[in-house]
């Protein structure tokens, strides 16, 4: 088997950097029951289980909130912000369930978010409050702002495996380079034209030609929808009706890099909600927790990541350090994030080229919502 990679490294969205950070893939979502974990196992690549990002959906427990006064909600504080998101999570269920039995027209989920908004009149802070929760599920988690997904489906077919999750000790580059031993891997091949009309399949790269008996293509949906790739014949029509109506989102994180640790060591996730919630991220993820690192990890998904990557670096580094500020407080340093290598931040690419893998640091965008 031969393995034909446009980019000069193997992995796609999953890429550790040299300090360990995972700029994309990160977690195993659901430990128990994910072929994954059976699959490091097997591998015997260290993980641990460290509750992740399942820690604000399900285990909201363990996750320090910071709120609008820039201290940490006292527990009664922070379950109210739960109990008003998952009314309006079962309201909006409701509505759907309504709206698919009387097989009414789809609508986006946004316009249904802010009926139920507007009829429950909540006032700022628990209307940031919802948002916030909103934001953890939608804008980080399936990666899309309600504004471009389904009412009646957004949920359809999403399915978690069980007990939280795990990250691993050698990031998810690991797993990446353990299947790659014994592989024949060509780097900087892109893959430009597949014919398969005339018996054994003929692959037209920018590097010469390759004949196979089968080809197994697992390029993302953005490079097919981008039509990068000549398919002759063409691709079946349902096959390219699917990729036309399919979309995708988008995550980017910004990765900051510290001399020191100033935040408290055993914390993992620091919930954020002391501003505005649409226009700054959920969450900060210490890697000192996890991997023993100086190192902070924001999270922006959707229209928000997708603003970041148009920032300049000074932008992102003044942005990153009023978040760590308003937690920390003034001993939050200003991060070592530019120049490189001491910072990252991931931008999106969605028809990867050698040229493009060369730029910045980048993981492409993510589908929603199977991420
Ligand atoms: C920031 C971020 C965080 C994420 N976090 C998690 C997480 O915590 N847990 C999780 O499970 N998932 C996570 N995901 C999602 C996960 O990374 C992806 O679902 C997964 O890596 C996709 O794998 P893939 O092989 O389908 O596609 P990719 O990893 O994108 O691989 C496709 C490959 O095809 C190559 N390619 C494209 N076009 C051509 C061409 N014409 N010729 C040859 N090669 C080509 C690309 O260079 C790439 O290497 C995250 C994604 C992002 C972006």
């Amino acid at each position: 088997m031969r393995v034909l990679e446009a980019r000069d490294r193997i992995g796609g969205r999953i890429w550790t950097d040299g300090d360990g950070v995972d700029l994309g893939a990160h977690w195993i979502h659901g430990t128990e029951g994910n072929p994954l974990t059976e699959l490091v196992e097997q591998l015997e690549i260290p993980f641990s289980y460290v509750g992740g990002d399942s820690s604000y959906t399900g285990g909201f427990d363990s996750l320090i909130l910071f709120g609008p006064d820039r201290q940490i909600a006292p527990a009664m504080a922070k379950s109210h912000t739960l109990e008003l998101a998952d009314k309006v999570l079962h309201e909006l269920e409701r509505r759907a369930e309504i709206a698919r039995r009387r097989d009414d027209p789809d609508r986006p989920l946004v316009a249904v978010v802010d009926e139920i908004l507007a009829e429950a009149a909540y006032g700022y802070a628990d209307e940031q409050a919802v948002r916030y929760h909103l934001n953890v599920i939608l804008r980080e988690d399936v990666a899309e702002d309600p504004g471009g997904l389904s009412f009646k489906y957004w949920e359809d077919g999403y399915r978690v495996y069980g007990y939280g999750d795990s990250v691993l000790h050698l990031g998810y580059q690991a797993v990446v380079e353990a299947l790659a031993r014994d592989l024949t891997i060509e780097l900087e091949t892109v893959v430009q034209q597949i014919d398969t009309s005339a018996g054994a399949v003929r692959v037209t790269t920018s590097r010469g030609v390759y004949e196979a008996d089968k080809v197994l293509v697992t390029v993302p949906l953005g490079v097919l929808k981008a039509n990068e790739i000549d398919f002759s014949p063409p691709l079946p029509e349902v096959k390219r009706h699917a990729i036309e109506r399919l979309g995708f989102g988008t995550l980017n994180k910004i990765a900051l890099h510290y001399d020191e640790r100033f935040w408290p060591a055993d914390q993992y996730v620091f919930g954020y909600l002391c501003r505005e919630t649409d226009s700054y991220p959920t969450v900060v993820i210490s890697m000192w927790k996890s991997h023993g690192k100086p190192i902070l990890v924001l999270l922006l998904g959707a229209s928000l990541g997708r603003a970041m990557e148009t920032w300049t670096d000074e932008k992102v580094s003044d942005y990153a350090t009023t978040v760590v500020r308003d937690i920390f407080g003034r001993k939050a340093l200003r991060p070592n994030i530019f120049p490189e290598p001491h910072g990252h931040r991931t931008r999106t690419h969605t028809a990867p080229t050698p040229a493009s893998a060369s730029t910045l640091p980048h993981a492409t965008s993510t589908p929603s919502p199977n991420r």
